[in-house]
Parts: C-alpha cells; structure tokens; sequence
C-alpha cells in the first residue's frame, strides 16, 4: 500500500491508526484492479516467472506466496489486520479455534514441558490438555483462574507455558493478566491469553504483559455465526517462526473464504461489541433483580467478585451473561426451551441472542467433579447476547421465566 511508504512520524502511516480505522483499513494491498473491497484469493498455488524465482521462493530468499496451506494473500489480509488490532508482531490463522491452541502447544511445547492452565476452561481445550497432550509428554496441572497464588504454587522448574481465558466460560471470571505474566515470565514460560470473549476491541492481552493470544474466530470475530477458524498472535519469532513452523508442516490452515469473513468481521467488530455490551449490562442488572434467579454472572455487576479488575483490564464487560435459576437441571432447562426468539445452541459471539445450558452442552463432557469444580452448576443458564433490540430479548426472557415463579 503506497501508504506505507509515508515517513513514521506522518500521522496518515499506518502505524500510526486508531484502532478503528486499523480494523478497516490494516493489512489490505490493492491489486491490478484497483478493488475496493478485498479479494478471495481461491488459489491452492501460486506461479513464478522463471524456475529461478521459484527456487528463491522455496528458499525464503525472496518473499512471496507459495501453496496455501501457509501463504495466501486473503489470509494473510486478515492475520495483518488482526495483528494491527492485538498490537502483535505476528499472527498466524488456522482451521478452527481449537487447532489455534493445538498449533500453539505442539508448536511451542515438547516431552518433558509442563503447562499451567486454569480451570474451567472451554470444554475441547480443557480435553485436549487432559486427554491428549499427555499422550506425548506434556503435561498439563489445572489451578483455580483467578488464584494468582495458586498459579505460583504450580509452576516447575519444567514449566514453559501459562494458559488462561478470561473472562471464563461460562462464568465470567477474571483473571488478572498483569499479574500472571509476571509469575510466568519470572520462570521464563510464556503467558498464552484466549481472547476469544473480549476480542481485541475490549482486551490487549499482550499490552498487559501476555506472549501469546489465541483467537476462536468463529465466535466475535465473524460474529455472524458464519465460519469456523482461528488464530494465534505473538512476537515475531515465537508467533512468525515456531507457531508458522508448526502451522506450515502440520496443516491447520484458514481457508481464504473463511479469511474473507473474518476480514468483513473485523470492520464492524468495535461498533458490534460496544452493541453486545451495551445490552448484556442491561440484562444482567435485570436478571439480577428477578425473583425466579438466584445469581447472575457478569463481570459489570458491582457484586462480581473481580468487578474492579474487569473495569482496570477490559474497556467494557463483555457480551456473556450467566444465571442461575430457583430449581435446578429442571429449571433451566424450562427457561431454554420457554423463549421464542433466543437461539437455542452453544454457539456465541453472534448477532443472533442464543441460550444454552453448560453442564449438559459445552461441559457435558466433563465429570460432575469437575464441574463442580469449575463452579457450573445444573441450575446454570448461558445467554450469548445479540445484536437485537434489547427490549425484545428481555421479553423473551420475561415470558420464559414467567413460569418459574408460579
Ligand atoms: C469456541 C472456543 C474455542 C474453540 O474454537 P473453535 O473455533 O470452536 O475451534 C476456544 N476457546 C474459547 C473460549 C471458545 O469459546
């Protein structure tokens, strides 16, 4: 973009953008047709003008696509933007959110390396670590998310990485960031940081100390309910070499179209989620005053255990709000499938308002030990607040613990 070759100090470079117009503008290079909108490159290869060019192709002596599975102009349109907007050095997209977390262990990781992770993590992540990664020598110890003493307590001498998502599904609980890159980088490990419910529009993991943040695209991203994918963001050499190695070899790779969605996704990301929070904040204090609920999770309640923190690390609370309701299982079952215009699925960060009930859906899987564990009890509703008007989605909600009171 001829853009990029203004001075540094000129407030038009790039570098210099809101991050606004970085959601919009970052990343995009005009080709010969001078198109406004960016191109799906559905290109599985690319050519050379001589076998020369293609020998210093494939040697990294000169830059320039090669096969999609790890370069592709769309893709690489998105990982830029995203990058602009986590303010990373690198980012690399994959296939789906989980293979952003697979990409960023087997990455990073090998035999003998020990992770801290929090409890209460999303359902496949925490399978992964429990069932899978030890089956190559990684292990994995589970510690409370906001028990910053706890996560001390765990760390070994082997320990190379922290994982964390804040904040927590379907809780809502927050971790301090700040404080647990400190623990992690005091025993040289690095601080990997899902971002996945406050996207880079509430959050800045890596201004906060984190090294890595991992993306479910398919969530706010898109926020369209629309693609699934993923992406890991980092430093040059953690992100742009070993998690790109892993990425480039192994093949978890975002298609372009999905590439292009996601890229749609992020021009309207900051306005969507101003929308989400603006009305989940009215549906939690509303909840909170119903006599059918018992307790609402959500961290802009002045009651939320780390209210103060939320307010310090997130420039809003977030579009996730959990209740529980008077009756258990039964209960919060009636309520789900009482309403009328809420979606009924475990998918969130979607225009569409959805419900869902966490201990039988996104933490199914797990044993009632551990859910107990995590806190998520049967009586527990999840709503992903929407982009409609809030006035109907809390009539929705109205009508549908109506019943409950009786
Ligand atoms: C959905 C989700 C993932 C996994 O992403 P997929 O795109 O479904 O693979 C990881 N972390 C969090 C917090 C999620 O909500």
């Amino acid at each position: 973009m001829s853009d990029n070759q203004l001075p540094k100090e000129d407030p038009r470079h790039p570098g210099n953008w809101a991050a606004a117009t970085r959601a919009v503008r970052a990343g995009q290079t005009r080709g010969l047709e001078q198109e406004q909108s960016e191109p799906i490159y559905a290109s599985s290869s690319f050519t050379y003008r001589s076998a020369a060019e293609a020998a210093a192709r494939f040697s990294g002596e000169s830059p320039g696509n090669i096969y999609s599975r790890f370069t592709n102009p769309t893709v690489r349109t998105f990982e830029e933007r995203l990058a602009a907007l986590e303010g990373a050095e690198a980012c690399v997209a994959t296939a789906s959110g989980m293979s952003a977390v697979l990409a960023s262990t087997l990455g990073l990781l090998r035999a003998g390396d020990h992770i801290v992770a929090s409890s209460g993590l999303f359902g496949a992540t925490a399978s992964l670590f429990a069932n899978y990664l030890p089956r190559y020598g990684i292990e994995v110890t589970v510690v409370p998310l906001t028990d910053v003493q706890a996560w001390r307590d765990a760390v070994r001498p082997e320990t190379r990485m922290l994982f964390l998502e804040t904040p927590s599904n379907p809780l809502t609980e927050v971790a301090d960031i700040a404080a647990l890159a400190d623990v992690a980088h005091e025993h040289d490990a690095l601080l990997a940081v899902d971002n996945c419910f406050c996207t880079p529009a509430l959050q800045r993991p890596l201004d906060l100390g984190a090294d890595l943040i991992i993306h479910s695209a398919t969530k706010y991203l898109d926020g369209q309910g629309r693609c699934v994918g993923g992406a890991v963001c980092g430093d040059a050499k953690t992100v742009g070499e070993q998690v790109f190695g892993f990425l480039r070899t192994a093949g978890p790779s975002m298609s372009p179209f999905n590439a292009w969605v996601f890229l749609k996704g992020l021009e309207t990301l900051d306005l969507r989620m101003q929308a989400h929070c603006r009305s989940a904040g009215v549906l939690a204090e509303w909840l909170a005053a119903h006599p059918a609920v018992e307790r609402v999770h959500y961290p802009g309640l002045g009651n939320h255990p780390q209210h103060e923190l939320a307010a310090r690390q997130q420039s809003a609370f977030g579009g996730i709000v959990s209740f529980e309701v008077l009756g258990g299982r039964e209960a919060a079952w009636k309520v789900i499938d009482n309403t009328r215009l809420l979606s009924i699925t475990a998918n969130l960060g979607d225009a569409k308002s959805t419900i869902t009930h966490p201990a039988t859906t996104t933490h199914g899987r797990n044993t009632p030990e551990q859910r107990a564990a995590a806190g998520i009890k049967e009586s527990l509703v999840r709503i992903s607040v929407g982009l409609e008007a809030v006035v109907d989605i809390r009539a929705d909600l109205e009508a549908a613990l109506a019943p409950l009171k009786a």
